[in-house]
């Protein structure tokens, strides 16, 4: 983690992603969270909770990445860019690259040549930074 980032009010994830460990799916919030507060079971939260890379505390984002402003929450591996998202006007933004987030998450993958995963509550689309082109996948229910 990176000296001075914390997840402050931030407990977007607890919403966004999935955990299996407490039959939790993705864009309900987890039961053990107060959102915008944080983890009512930190000390015993499950390993996935534990392990989770969010990239807002792990590299130097501009401010307006914060997940909590930029509502998507980013997180890196199995050389994929994973951005999690329940504001369908960020997703349009990232496809479109018609605002800052979008502008933003469009220039990474330029830069670090690797295809960026958008998830949201009825979609997941790659955006292959050498293609250019957007693939729909089917989300499993
Ligand atoms: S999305 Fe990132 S900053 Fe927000 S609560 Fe989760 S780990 Fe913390
Ligand atoms: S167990 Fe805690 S850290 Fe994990 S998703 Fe739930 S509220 Fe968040």
């Amino acid at each position: 983690m990176i000296e001075g980032k914390s997840c402050g009010d931030c407990t977007l994830c607890c919403k966004l992603l999935p955990l299996e460990e407490k039959n939790k799916p993705k864009d309900v919030w987890c039961k053990e969270c107060t959102p915008s507060n944080g983890c009512n079971i930190y000390d015993e939260r499950p390993q996935a909770c534990i392990d989770f890379d969010c990239m807002w505390l792990t590299y130097s984002l501009p401010e307006f990445m914060n997940p909590k402003k930029s509502k998507v929450v980013l997180s890196a591996g199995h050389e994929r860019i994973f951005a999690y998202t329940d504001n369908p006007r960020v997703m349009v933004d990232i496809i479109k690259s018609d605002g800052r987030v979008g502008r933003f998450l469009n220039q990474m993958i330029e830069e670090v040549q690797t295809p960026l995963i958008l998830i949201n509550k009825n979609e997941v689309r790659t955006i292959n930074p050498k293609q250019k082109k957007f693939i729909n996948l089917n989300l499993p229910d």
